[in-house]
């Protein structure tokens, strides 16, 4: 076949057509390039009671096997010892097939495979380790109330959790839901996005594998107004656990709501502030804006979407910014080099070629970027907008797509004014030297992160959530521990006399 794809990741506004980067894929000749080239695609049935089972209205079935796989054991009753030891030999198993598992993940959803096989599957290995390590270490207290009593607190799993998460990390988003699920002894029926349903099923494999009881961990895949909406009103789930915009967080609380009131944890959109001080380093904090915004494609939660950047260095940021954006390789996901794939979908795609419009309607200046890349395919060039105002749609919506947004300020109690004038608080980035300024910036900042002279450092042991509509609950960590615990306070007299 003749090139499919050829790209050219250029400037509209700056580089006057010359073509600085073309990259090729879908050809012979790149051949070398191809880090795997096969991938292997050997589950796509539903894992259900501990079988691979054709597609039909499932939620029921699913729940049906995590409630039998929760009442009547084994996984709550078995000792805590041996759940950890399950887990991690789950870990392992991760390990061992990390490379099929990066090739599929890429394959699924379009991100880098470099990414999926140095971050994503040791980060998912590492969480399910983490959180082994909590199992045999969640135990209640005693308490001293008033009165000749004996009281005790239980910490006893909820029960059947349901969870539903989104398609821009599919594995890793398992397992901030699963590995917490699992240590506090609950049982599982998980729906992945209908976007990105085939690494789930690949893990569940192994958790098989690693010897999970059957019905512990049930993997549905299926679209959201159907089977996760099922999931979301059904009565005999325990509790929910969402991941995905602001707006189907709103419907899936009310589902939970008036149904039998689950308890719910959200993790939604955001619009996170990257706020460079005039005192801060500008090359590391050019890169790591640029890091924090592009990373993904642009698909993450946190991403870093407002730069806001000091007026005494805003031009050279500026400058280094676009200069950065452009030098960004875009292209087939499996091949060394690249650092930026598609965009996951045509809805996605769309959506965000509508906000790059906005904002050059809204005369914020395209420093760079804002067309298609090719004319197959969902790659967008690395677009930059300078000059943007708060009250632009650009500055105030979650894009979700290669598109940063510089925004200039003055002084500090401004910066933490507009930071704050959102809807959404999920992370925010602080770049400066000065001690006194990240203190005092990171207590005023309204979100569930920041980061100081750093962005997206994620760790299993640090909790991820947010503020205002950006959801509630933390995940990862101690704090994610929670959501999947009950408390039972049990009170018996001492039929001694007091002492
Ligand atoms: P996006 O618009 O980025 O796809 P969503 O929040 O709609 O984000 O999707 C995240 C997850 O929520 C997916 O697994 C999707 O299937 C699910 N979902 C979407 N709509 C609903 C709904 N009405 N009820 C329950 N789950 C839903």
């Amino acid at each position: 076949a003749s090139s499919p794809f050829l790209f050219r990741s250029q400037g509209r506004n700056c580089c006057n057509g010359s073509s600085r980067v073309v990259r090729r894929f879908g050809t012979s000749s790149a051949a070398e390039d191809i880090i795997t080239p096969s991938v292997q695609v050997s589950y796509t049935q539903l894992l259900i009671d501990g079988n691979f089972v054709d597609a039909a209205s499932d939620i029921n079935r699913a729940v049906k096997a995590a409630r039998k796989a929760f009442d009547e054991g084994p996984w709550p009753k078995m000792t805590a010892y041996e759940r950890s030891r399950i887990m991690l030999r789950f870990a392992d198993l991760v390990e061992k097939h990390s490379e099929e598992l990066a090739a599929l993940e890429t394959w699924d959803n379009g991100k880098t495979y470099q990414q999926s096989k140095t971050a994503e599957i040791p980060m998912l290995a590492r969480l399910f380790r983490y959180y082994a390590g909590w199992v045999d270490k969640i135990h209640g207290l005693t308490v001293p109330a008033d009165g000749n009593y004996h009281v005790q607190t239980l910490h006893e799993p909820i029960g059947v959790a349901g969870q539903i998460i989104p398609w821009n990390f599919p594995l890793l988003m398992f397992a901030w839901k699963v590995g917490p699920a699992l240590a506090c002894g609950n049982t599982i029926v998980l729906k992945t996005a209908e976007q990105t349903p085939l690494t789930a099923f690949y893990v569940g494999k192994l958790f098989l594998e690693a010897g999970l009881p059957p019905g512990v961990l049930n993997i549905v895949s299926g679209f959201g107004p159907t089977a996760g909406a099922s999931l979301a009103s059904h009565m005999d789930v325990d509790k929910l656990a969402f991941t995905g915009s602001t707006d189907t967080g709103k419907v899936v609380l009310g589902l939970a709501a008036n149904s039998n009131l689950k308890p719910v944890t959200l993790e939604l959109g955001g619009k996170s502030p990257f706020i460079v001080f005039e005192d801060a380093d500008i090359n590391k904090a050019v890169e790591l804006a640029h890091f924090a915004l592009f990373f993904n494609q642009g698909q993450c939660c946190c991403a870093g979407s407002r730069t806001y950047v000091h007026e005494k260095v805003y031009d050279e940021f500026v400058e280094k910014a676009k200069a950065r954006a452009l030098k960004r390789v875009v292209g087939d996901p499996f091949k060394k080099g690249i650092e930026q794939g598609p965009q996951i979908d045509s809805k996605q795609f769309e959506k965000v070629m509508r906000y790059i419009r906005s904002g050059v309607e809204s005369n914020a200046t395209l420093e760079c970027g804002g067309d298609q890349i090719g004319n197959k395919g969902y790659f967008i060039q690395p677009t930059v907008f300078s000059n943007v105002k708060d009250d632009m749609l650009i500055a105030q919506d979650e894009i979700f797509g290669p598109v940063q947004s510089i925004l200039k300020f003055r002084d500090v109690d401004e910066v933490i004014r507009r930071a704050n004038e959102t809807r959404y608080g999920l992370a925010a980035g602080v770049f400066t030297k000065s001690l006194d300024t990240a203190n005092r910036v990171s207590r005023a900042l309204k979100a569930g992160t920041v980061w100081v002279n750093c962005f997206d450092v994620f760790d299993a042991a640090i909790p991820f959530g947010g503020y205002k509509m950006s959801g509630n609950g933390r995940e990862k960590g101690i704090y994610s521990l929670n959501n999947y615990l009950q408390v039972k306070a049990v009170v018996t007299p001492l039929n001694n006399p007091a002492w």
